[in-house]
């Protein structure tokens, strides 16, 4: 499944191509996704331009001349890619044996730099969606905490939304309230990053004084450094993600603790080996030599 480093990826894939780009035409092969299509979709969106290409969570927001927002989220499969020769290596965008049963979305767009371009949204499981709203007036948006990469996002901030959280950790920083598009395979990179067991209660890592504590500061950091990494990186290529250009990330090479069960501890000194829990229905790795409770 996307993370918010993939789903970044595709944002960037995406903005140099479509902003200030036209919408020519909008063909929907179906009239659903996880979800229908929103009404008057197609014609919403077609004659507008794409003013600006950008990301909350794990949510693409193409924000359109006319003052609204079309809202896509990939779901577990979905990926964007244009049409075959627009690119040096078409080849690389669009394998002609692919299945295009899968493309649900197509438009046609004109870019005052790029020409004409044939955008295409697929998504195999369908778990997707596309919505439209008007200025921030979005239910998707509403109570999402902090972006992780943004300002708003530290330790003190942090430190109180814990207080008093017997919840285990792994559970606290999936919390979308607390923290805007952090998933499972990030979270447990996170936490090993500051030793932190993902079975640990969250208030544990607050003081007395309600101030964070040191190992809450590490995860701030850890967070905001293994999404950087990640998408310095281009993603990772779990399942069947594709970037926006159809070309395949490689983070997955780096994970320290995630899908790597059995495996050697990555941290300097430890001779732990990493162990995997089942959390909430999801995976959980991590040392437990190293990571604290
Ligand atoms: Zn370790």
């Amino acid at each position: 499944m996307p993370e918010l480093p993939e789903v970044e990826t595709v944002r960037r894939g995406l903005e140099p191509y479509l902003t200030g780009a036209r919408i020519d035409n909008v063909t929907l092969n179906r009239k659903d996704l996880r979800f229908p299509f929103p009404k008057g979709f197609v014609k919403t969106l077609e004659g507008q331009t794409i003013i600006s290409v950008g990301r909350r969570a794990k949510y693409l927001l193409f924000r359109l001349s006319n003052g609204k927002t079309w809202l896509g989220h990939l779901g577990m499969t979905g990926a964007y890619r244009f049409a075959e020769g627009k690119f040096k290596e078409p080849s690389r965008y669009y394998e002609p044996g692919e299945d295009i049963k899968h493309d649900h979305v197509v438009m046609e767009l004109t870019h005052p730099k790029q020409g004409k371009l044939t955008l295409i949204y697929s998504d195999a499981r369908r778990f997707g969606f596309m919505d439209l709203f008007e200025g921030e007036d979005s239910p998707y948006l509403d109570g999402l905490g902090p972006e992780p990469l943004g300002n708003a996002f530290n330790a003190d901030e942090m430190a109180q939304r814990f207080k008093g959280k017997s919840a285990p950790m792994k559970a606290a920083l999936l919390d979308q309230r607390v923290v805007a598009g952090l998933g499972n395979i990030y979270v447990s990179e996170a936490l090993w990053r500051a030793h932190i067991r993902p079975t640990t209660q969250a208030k544990k890592l607050v003081l007395k004084s309600g101030k964070p504590s040191p190992r809450l500061e590490l995860l701030a950091d850890g967070v905001r450094s293994v999404l950087n990494e990640a998408i310095a990186a281009g993603g990772s290529t779990l399942r069947d993600f594709r970037d926006a250009e159809g070309g395949s990330g490689y983070f997955q090479h780096r994970f320290d603790v995630y899908d790597r069960e059995n495996d050697p501890c990555h941290t300097p000194g430890c001779k732990g080996t990493i162990k995997r829990i089942v959390q909430s229905g999801r995976s959980t790795f991590f040392c437990p030599v190293c990571q604290k409770p």
